[in-house]
């Protein structure tokens, strides 16, 4: 049996960013950018007010004070989106909106609140100003032609609004992977069938969850198929799916070794089956190999394993796949508020809620912890990592959480 780590490490070794592709500014959000982008302009583009206030030359207001405010003509005024073809000359000033084009002649921006209109045409200024105050220059922040993203960046909300400062419409990203998501079962009624379930029946919920991290990830749902347990069916239904382009295959269920779990045969048939067991809970029965180019990774069925395993080993490929490197989720330090049982043996991960209070993350696991019980996802914004060789983790004591 591999350990988490080890089996990661091997999965991740076999994976390659996929191809790069252009796609629409917005679309772009959550992907990573394939090539470095640089700006087409100055930025800013050209020299302008940083407040709403006054143009003024500085040395005309040395002094100014409540009691003795510099008196100085109003020559006019530039809001934002024009230019002013006027030059401030000494003992004059302009006003200026903020973001409009700083007029010529001036060096500095008084603020409109140390200022006071006399009459129509002058202003008092009651605060001595400092050449250069209140100015954002030509090419303060990047110089046009520099670099303003690089390669690798996970396009966020900032990227994007980067992106559309320097004009980029199109954006360089690394496509997204197609993935398609099988669940296996005799007993499963997808939402398809209908309402009803006969004796022996439940309802398919790992296709639908699944599908739901597949696009919470980033990536793209192929498709989604419920396949019977059945030999040729599940044969036919891998094929297909390889053959219409399928990057990654994720099935739940049927993946261990009892007479009815087909997926492990047909993949040794159809591909190569590089591992199919690790050393945690839940989740111990994870086939992983390929067909052809399509990765393959067999989940166990029982609805929090499949999640949890999805967690740990698909989203940092399907993370590397678009192009991150930032594959895993954020670690922090818990207290622990209940005791966490363990039997040595296997590494667990335990569902619990983190909440934060006073400077400290607290802890505490969302009840019974059946593998089969989804509710225990409910509510959980944290596993709890519980080591291998521990015996249980007491009240009060430290333990590591990877956040969800
Ligand atoms: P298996 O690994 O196929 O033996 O499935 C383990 C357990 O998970 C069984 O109790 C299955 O009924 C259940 N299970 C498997 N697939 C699903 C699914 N798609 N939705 C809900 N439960 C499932
Ligand atoms: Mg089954």
């Amino acid at each position: 049996m591999k350990t988490v780590e080890e089996a990661l490490t091997a999965i991740l070794e076999t994976v390659t960013p996929c191809a790069q592709e252009r796609v629409p500014l917005l679309e772009a959000l959550g992907c990573v950018l394939s090539e470095e982008i640089c700006t087409d302009t100055d930025l800013p583009p050209f020299t302008n007010s940083a407040v709403d206030g006054f143009a003024v030359c500085a040395g005309d207001t040395h002094g100014a004070n409540r009691d003795s405010p510099v008196l100085l003509t109003v020559i006019g005024e530039v809001v934002a989106g024009q230019m002013s073809s006027q030059t401030v000359l000494p003992q004059t000033a302009m006003r200026v909106m903020t973001g409009a084009p700083f007029p010529t002649g001036a060096d500095a921006m008084v603020m409109v609140e140390d200022t006071h209109m006399r009459d129509a045409n002058t202003v008092e200024v009651s605060l001595p100003a400092q050449a250069g105050q209140h100015i954002r220059r030509q090419g303060e922040e990047l110089k046009k032609g520099s670099a303003v993203l690089a390669r690798g960046t996970s396009i966020r909300s900032s990227e994007i609004g980067i992106l559309a400062t320097v004009g980029c419409a199109e954006v360089p990203v690394y496509s997204a992977p197609r993935v398609a998501i099988f669940s296996t079962g005799d007993e499963l009624v997808s939402l398809e069938q209908g309402a009803t379930l006969l004796p022996g029946q439940i309802r398919d919920s790992n296709r639908y969850a699944l599908a739901s991290l597949v696009r919470e990830t980033g990536a793209i749902v192929h498709s989604m198929t419920h396949i019977l347990d059945d030999s040729e069916a599940t044969e036919n239904a891998f094929r297909a799916c390889v053959e219409s382009g399928a990057q990654v295959i994720v099935t739940a269920g049927g993946v261990s070794v009892g007479d009815r779990d087909f997926v492990k045969p047909v993949l040794e048939k159809l591909g190569q089956l590089e591992f199919w067991r690790i050393a945690m809970k839940p989740g111990k029965p994870l086939a992983f190999g390929h067909i052809g180019e399509t990765l393959f990774f067999g989940l166990p069925g029982n609805p929090v394993s499949a999640l949890v395993t999805f967690e740990l080993f698909v989203r940092p490929t399907l993370r590397k796949m678009a192009g991150h490197t930032v594959l895993e989720r954020v670690r922090i330090p818990v207290i622990l508020e209940e005791p966490v049982p363990h039997i040595p043996g296997r590494r667990e991960y335990v569902r619990a809620h983190v909440r934060w209070e006073s400077g400290q993350a607290f802890a505490r696991i969302t009840g019974n912890q059946g593998s089969s019980r989804l509710s225990s996802m409910v509510g959980a914004n944290a596993l709890l990592i519980v080591p291998e060789e521990s015996a249980g983790l007491e009240c009060g004591r430290s333990a590591e959480a990877l956040l969800l």
